[in-house]
């Protein structure tokens, strides 16, 4: 039956951790992964998460299924979030949430039912994107092209590039947005370029599918939100995947959601119902501990407080880092590198090439993805001289 099978390529994001973990330098620094690290190196536990637990462990609950679209609580949390609280979509039932296993699993929950809804449709997704993007839209059916994005000549959006590729888009083509802290360039759009991105949207009648991987990462929970409450002032329909990944830490329990902004409450009803079928034929209904964790800490105004708290403290120290990345790039002598404060999140283009990167991993044990993608979440007091020093070293020589 295999015996046909080829041997897939290694995943190269995990395939660079393995020839990391393998790596016997003392020195060694891993910027490859794209999980916040706090001052010590280590994957936080939040604070207002080990709360929400202890109160968990505290009433403990039977572990009964959950409803096919997960816990409504977490839904209507999510959902308030995303669109604000005082969401004219959210009163006129509008807009539909589901659970999901994380923004991986909302991403696929959205791609498996617009290839229902339109099978003829393209994506385009952002030159360069994250690299599930392409392999998820194109696995779940669909041709996936790329709109132009990253400017390597100004180390920016080539916004006008972008506006053209959306303009030339067939109608009903399916646009993926990073909603903030764009993976891999750290590159946001401003706000007036959003309004030429919904521009085009509206007049190319196309499908905006915002993934919101990283909100609160790049100016806060509501700055980061605006971005979806621009497209729903003024874009009938589109989509809205949302990860706790990050902000919660929550890496390993998958909590995610995908939201749907329909025409109305009756369009809304019919597309929730088709989502289901999506969910109850991959894995039936989402599990219970991650969504809980995330609602408690919504729920409660104590714990939330202290949540807004330890996603500022990430943010800030990211933006610490960027800042102590070019003063350290400066004291090595390297110069002009200030565009790394200008990038926003987790990641940071560094600008170094192939052939850079891959010395940076041979020579020094700097570890960070072909592409020039570092983690900047990544560095603290205690690596971030050497990384400077290696980055130095290689653009040197
Ligand atoms: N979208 C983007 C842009 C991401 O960077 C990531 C995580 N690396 C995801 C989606 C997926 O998030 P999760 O880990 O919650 O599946």
């Amino acid at each position: 039956l295999f015996s046909g099978v080829e041997q897939a390529p290694p995943d190269a994001i995990l395939g660079l951790t393995e020839q990391f973990k393998a790596d016997t330098n003392p020195r060694k620094v891993n910027l490859g992964v794209g999980v916040y690290q706090d001052a010590n190196g280590k994957l936080p536990l939040l604070r207002c998460v080990e709360a929400a637990e202890q109160r968990m462990v505290a009433t403990p609950t039977a572990k009964g299924y959950q409803a096919i679209d997960g816990l409504p609580t977490y839904d209507t949390e999510v959902k308030e979030l995303v669109f604000g609280a005082g969401s004219p979509l959210l009163a006129a039932g509008r807009v539909i949430t589901a659970q999901a296993l994380g923004g991986t699993g909302a991403l696929k929950l959205g791609a498996d039912l617009l290839r229902q809804v339109s099978p003829e449709a393209k994506v385009l997704i952002s030159n360069p994107s994250w690299e599930n993007h392409q392999a998820l839209f194109t696995r779940a059916g669909f041709t996936v092209e790329k709109y132009r994005y990253y400017d390597a000549q100004t180390k920016g959006v080539d916004v006008d590039g972008m506006i053209a590729d959306l303009r030339a888009a067939a109608p009903g083509t399916i646009v993926v947005l990073h909603a903030c802290c764009h993976n891999p360039t750290g590159y946001d759009l401003a706000p007036a370029d959003w309004q030429r991105v919904i521009d085009a949207v509206v007049d190319g009648h196309l499908t905006a599918f915002l993934d919101m991987a990283y909100q609160g990462f790049a100016q806060g929970i509501e700055e980061d939100g605006a971005v979806v409450r621009a497209f729903a002032e003024r874009v009938g329909s589109f989509l809205v995947s949302t990860s706790f990944s990050k902000s919660f830490s929550l890496y390993g329990e998958r909590v995610g959601a995908l939201s749907v902004v329909c025409a109305d409450a009756a369009e809304a009803a019919r597309v929730l119902s088709q989502l289901k079928i999506v969910i109850r034929t991959n894995y039936s209904n989402p599990p219970t501990h991650g969504a809980a964790i995330v609602e408690t800490v919504l729920g409660d105004p104590e714990l939330r407080a202290q949540w807004v708290e330890e996603l500022g403290q990430m943010r800030d120290r990211i933006k610490q880092m960027r800042t102590a990345l070019v003063e350290g790039l400066v004291a090595a002598g390297v110069q002009g590198r200030e565009y790394i404060t200008d990038q926003v999140g987790m990641f940071s283009f560094s600008g170094l090439t192939k052939e850079q990167m891959q010395r940076l991993r041979s020579e020094y044990a700097v570890y960070g993805t072909d592409t020039g993608r570092i983690c900047v979440a990544a560095l603290n007091e205690g690596n971030i001289a050497y990384v400077s020093e290696s980055i130095a070293a290689v653009l040197k020589d």
